[in-house]
């Protein structure tokens, strides 16, 4: 038989009929060079398109580039980012109506994230996407489907899908600056360091709404003290700023780039695509960001260490509300940060509330301790580092307050960095304040058990997991609002987010959960190593084509904000 043959005799029967007919369609197709698979038929033409995919089998990619896991997700995404490309130079405007003739893949961004779209092994390479079959009103265009079958995407997958077709130098480069990306994120720990920022990176993006890298842009230049060298896998150094364990503020007049590094040190928790001017602007993994966030939902979180005996609430170690304050929002944001197992907070000024920063002499002076609530994060900070290990970036340009507390000042000055710990260690001896540390006790925070039967998935006796954009998630009857999770970077991550919770509900069972929040993560994240991201696809989403990884930090974000969501202590 001729490659395709059978799906064009099915087109020619179909022709012309009612859209439904389109599930004849359902099946794999031979092509010689690739096999075709019809998964999923949209009801009709303006329904989500249909889920296709193909699969290679005696590709000629090299295994040097996916032998590993690193270069396995960086080759995966140059791919995802080649079909997309392809897609765009085959397709040349749709005929139809509804969502006729749209061809898409689940490209990423700026960012490189393991995704689901493309899976490569030895043996396959496999490319999940989506085709609108086309359709007039709801009648069936069978030309046009077998002309995009048939014609189109054969010629998209010749010229993405097959190495000899590529730039081999290009896919070296993307392999390359990914793994070395994590080379130096890896050795973050052996140096003490937090973060790496090197020297020549372009950390601002063109607007808030393009996260593409600002054009002209001063380029950012370690300061001599805190410059160190690393290595990259390809075995070069690279030099840049070294942000030290411990912490860390960073001051400096009002748009000179404060926020900007801090953002650009937020998302170091992702590698980047070369070009984007972050591809060595690298944060431990484990980085979080704080901020405030109030009218956020707060299940049963200690948060005793920050907020004591607020008026009309006895016990805080327990605390639980549907609409949280800033400050007590922002309390709980660093304790489940923590819970969940991170040992970098990240917080910038613009987002936070001031009176919990901060809380200086005067107002001692003014407002007695037992008339504050508050225990603010600068009586917290060096303890967190001291006794427990944490790391704090903080964005400070309106009190100095904290130079005390400081290992490291950096001061962002016409966007370039400057080390200023020393002259902020000697204003802090000149100029003594003599604020109380006002602490009652130590910090400490109680275990929580999450209830998986109360993420309840369902609505009615329908699964119901949806993400509308990045920072929507449907979950059953309830929806979740991520909009204040800053690291969250990609609608795909979102779902998946979704797909977890989902999973989640398998753990744990039982009138008295055994496992903590951190086990449950623990288990979840060695459960995805170990079987890949699909395994998160509930039953009937085979072969998600949409998926991209989230985080253990924004997948527990989630099921803090999840309404239903109970805990135990
Ligand atoms: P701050 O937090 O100190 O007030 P921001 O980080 O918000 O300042 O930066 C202020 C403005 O300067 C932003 O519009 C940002 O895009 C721009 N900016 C930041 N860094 C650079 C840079 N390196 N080159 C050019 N413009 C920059
Ligand atoms: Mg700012």
């Amino acid at each position: 038989m001729k490659p395709g043959e059978k799906l064009i005799s099915i087109l020619n029967r179909i022709d012309g009929r009612g859209y439904k007919a389109y599930l004849d369609l359902k099946g794999s197709y031979d092509f010689n060079s690739f096999t075709l698979f019809i998964d999923h038929v949209q009801r009709d033409p303006f329904a989500s398109p249909s889920l296709l995919r193909i699969e290679i089998p005696d590709h000629s990619f090299p295994p040097d580039l996916y032998q590993n896991k690193t270069r396995k997700i960086a080759l995966e995404d140059y791919i995802s980012r080649s079909f997309a490309e392809g897609i765009k130079r085959k397709v040349k405007g749709r005929k139809g109506s509804g969502k006729s003739g749209i061809l898409r893949i689940d490209q990423g961004g700026q960012e490189v994230i393991e995704r689901s779209c493309v899976n490569i092994n030895p043996h396959i390479l496999e490319i999940r996407f989506e085709l609108g079959l086309p359709a007039r009103g709801r009648r069936i265009m069978g030309k046009e489907a077998q002309r995009l079958l048939t014609q189109v995407l054969p010629d998209i997958v010749s010229s993405s899908c097959f190495y000899e077709n590529l730039h081999a130098e290009e896919i070296a480069r993307h392999v390359q600056c990914y793994e070395n990306a994590e080379h130096i994120r890896d050795q973050l720990i052996r140096e003490e360091l937090v973060a790496f920022i090197a020297t020549g990176s372009i950390l601002p993006r063109e607007s808030g709404i393009s996260p593409k890298p600002l054009p002209r842009a001063v380029a950012f230049k370690s300061p001599d003290t805190l410059t160190v060298s690393l290595e990259t896998a390809d075995g070069n150094l690279v030099q840049g700023m070294g942000i030290p364990e411990g912490v860390t503020l960073i001051v400096g007049g009002g748009y000179h780039g404060k926020s900007t590094l801090l953002q650009a040190i937020e998302l170091g928790v992702y590698n980047h695509i070369p070009g984007d001017g972050r591809e060595l602007v690298i944060t431990r993994e484990d980085a979080v960001k704080i901020r405030a966030e109030d009218g956020r939902r707060i299940e049963k979180v200690d948060v005793s260490s920050f907020i004591h005996q607020p008026p009309g609430i006895k016990d805080t170690s327990n605390f639980s509300t549907e609409n949280a304050s800033g400050s007590t929002s922002q309390a709980a944001n660093i304790i489940e940060a923590l819970e969940a197992g991170s040992k970098l907070l990240l917080f910038d000024e613009d987002t936070s509330a001031t009176n919990f920063m901060i809380r200086d002499e005067r107002m001692q002076r003014l407002v007695n301790k037992e008339k504050e609530p508050i225990t603010p994060f600068i009586d917290r900070v060096g303890e967190l580092y001291h006794e427990h290990g944490v790391s704090t970036v903080l964005v400070m340009g309106g009190s100095g307050d904290y130079f005390q507390e400081a290992n490291t000042v950096i001061m962002m000055d016409n966007y370039q960095p400057r080390d200023v710990t020393l002259a902020s260690r000697k204003i802090a001896q000149e100029m003594p304040i003599n604020r109380k540390a006002e602490a009652p006790g130590k910090f400490h925070y109680q275990k929580r058990y999450p209830h998986p039967e109360s993420i309840q998935p369902y609505k009615g006796r329908k699964l119901k997991l949806d993400s509308r954009g990045i920072s929507t998630l449907m979950i059953g009857t309830s929806m979740i609002d991520l909009s204040w999770v800053e690291q969250l970077v990609e609608s795909s991550q979102t779902r998946a987010i979704g797909y977890a919770l989902y999973q989640l509900t398998r753990y744990n069972t039982g009138p008295q959960p055994s496992l903590t929040v951190k086990n449950v993560l623990d288990k979840l994240d060695e459960e995805i190593n170990r079987k890949g991201l699909d395994f998160l696809a509930p039953p009937g989403r085979k072969h998600p084509h949409n998926l991209a990884r989230p985080r253990r930090y924004e997948i527990v974000a989630a099921l803090n904000r999840l309404r239903s969501c109970k805990m135990n202590m």
